[in-house]
C-alpha cells in the first residue's frame, strides 16, 4: 500500500505540536513565513508539508487531511501546482552548471515521497554532488520570486517550502528579503531548518519560529516496532540512544545489521585467541585477506567498537550502548575479558593494524600479527 507520509498521522510522534499547528490553521493564525526548526530526524520537513496539505485539503478532517481529495492526491506525489520547493544543490555530472532546485525536482520528489526523513548528507549523496556542499543561490532566489508572483492555481494558498535556509547565500537572501517580509496575498513561506544559528539574520528576523522537539519515547518505540523485528530490549535501548531523532535510530539499527557478519568473525577471533589456537587464527587472518583493504579496515573499526562496548559493559554501564540481543549474549560472557588492564593495548593494536592496512602494508602479515597479539592481550584481563 502506498503511504502518504505527508499526513499528520504518518509522522512519528509530535502530537502536541500537530495539535497546535492544526488549531492555528483552523483559526487562520498561520504566519506568512514560518520557520520549522528541529533535528534532521525530528520530522520537521514532513510537518511543514503536512501543514500545507492540510491547508489545501478540500475535505479537512478534524485532525488531519482527508488523503483522498484531488488536492491530497497531488500532495501525495508532491506535484500540486501551488506547492513549490527550494533546497540546497550543487553541480553534478548530469547538471554541469547553473544548478537550481528545479534541476533536481524529480530526485527531490522521489526521495521525499519514499521517506520524508533524510539528512543533508543523504540528499547530496542521492544527487551525486559528492563532497561538495549544496547551497541555495541567486538563481534559486530568482526562481522563487518568479513562482511567487502568480496567484494560486488551484488552492487558496500557494506554498514555498525552503529546506535548509541556512544554506542560502547572502545574494539570494537579499533578493528574497522583501518577498518574505511582505509576500503577495495567500502566499506562505515554510522554512525548514536544522540549525537556526546558521541562518542569515535578516531572513531569520522575518520568520515566526516553530521549534520541533525530539520525538517522544513511546512514539519512537512504536515506529521502530513497526519497521523492524526487534526484541523489547533492543527497542528500549535503541529508543533511548536515538534521543528522539528518527534518523539516528535508523542509522544505529542499520549499522548493527550490516555488522552481523563482522560479529561472527570477531567472536571466532576472540575464542581462538583465548584458547591460543594459532593454526585457526592464521586461517582466520588468511580469510580476512580476501576481504580487501576497505572491508578489513571496517572490520578493525568494528572490533574497536566491540572492545569499547564490552569494556563499558564490564564497568556495568550497559545501558549506554546499543547492542542487538545476539551481541548482548556474546558480551555477557566476553566482557569480563576486557578490563582496564588490557583495553588500551587492544585498542592500540587494532588502531595500528588499521593504519598499516591504510598505508598499504602486507595484509597477511598485519592481520596474522594482530591475531597472535590477541592471544597475549586477552589473557591480561
Ligand atoms: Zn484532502
Amino acid at each position: 500500500m502506498y503511504i502518504c507520509y505527508m499526513l499528520f498521522k504518518e509522522i512519528t510522534g509530535q502530537y502536541e505540536l500537530k495539535r497546535q499547528l492544526i488549531q492555528a490553521i483552523k483559526d487562520k493564525r498561520i504566519s506568512h513565513a514560518q520557520l520549522f526548526v528541529g533535528s534532521e530526524g525530528s520530522g520537521n520537513l514532513a510537518l511543514a508539508i503536512a501543514c500545507a496539505q492540510y491547508i489545501c485539503c478540500q475535505n479537512k478532517q478534524d485532525d488531519d487531511s482527508c488523503g483522498h481529495c484531488k488536492s491530497c492526491i497531488k500532495f501525495q506525489k508532491l506535484v500540486h501546482p501551488d506547492l513549490h520547493f527550494a533546497f540546497p544543490v550543487n553541480t553534478t555530472n548530469k547538471v554541469k552548471k547553473d544548478a537550481t532546485s528545479d534541476s533536481f525536482i524529480s530526485e527531490w520528489r522521489k526521495l521525499l515521497t519514499g521517506f520524508p526523513y533524510f539528512s543533508e548528507r543523504t540528499w547530496y549523496e542521492y544527487l551525486g554532488i559528492e563532497n561538495k556542499q549544496g547551497n541555495i543561490g541567486k538563481l534559486d532566489a530568482e526562481a522563487i520570486q518568479q513562482k511567487m508572483i502568480f496567484k494560486p492555481f488551484e488552492a487558496e494558498c500557494k506554498f514555498m517550502i525552503i529546506w535548509l535556509p541556512e544554506r542560502m547565500n547572502a545574494t539570494a537572501a537579499n533578493k528574497l528579503l522583501k518577498l518574505i517580509e511582505e509576500p503577495p496575498a495567500n502566499t506562505l513561506f515554510f522554512l525548514v531548518s536544522k540549525n537556526i544559528d546558521q541562518i542569515i539574520k535578516t531572513i531569520l528576523s522575518r520568520t515566526q519560529l516553530i521549534r520541533v522537539p525530539p520525538v517522544d519515547e513511546q512514539s519512537m518505540k512504536k515506529m521502530l516496532a513497526g519497521k523492524y523485528d526487534l526484541s523489547p530490549n533492543e527497542t528500549q535501548v535503541l529508543t533511548r540512544l536515538s534521543a528522539g531523532d528518527v534518523l539516528k535510530a535508523i542509522k544505529i539499527y542499520e549499522r548493527h545489521e550490516a555488522e552481523q557478519d563482522f560479529l561472527d568473525s570477531f567472536k571466532l577471533m576472540m575464542r581462538f585467541a583465548y584458547e591460543q589456537r594459532f593454526v585457526e587464527l592464521l586461517d582466520l587472518a588468511e580469510e580476512m585477506v580476501k576481504l580487501g583493504r576497505e572491508q578489513q579496515k571496517s572490520f578493525l573499526y568494528f572490533c574497536q567498537q566491540m572492545i569499547r562496548e564490552n569494556f563499558i559493559m564490564n564497568l556495568q554501564m550497559q545501558n549506554i550502548v546499543y547492542s542487538t540481543d545476539k551481541e548482548k549474549d556474546f558480551s555477557q560472557k566476553f566482557s569480563k575479558f576486557i578490563t582496564s588492564k588490557n583495553v588500551e593495548s587492544i585498542y592500540s593494536a587494532l588502531n595500528l593494524a588499521a593504519s598499516h592496512i591504510e598505508h598499504n602494508g602486507n595484509q597477511k602479515i598485519i592481520l596474522s600479527d594482530l591475531t597472535i597479539k590477541f592471544t597475549q592481550l586477552i589473557r591480561k584481563a
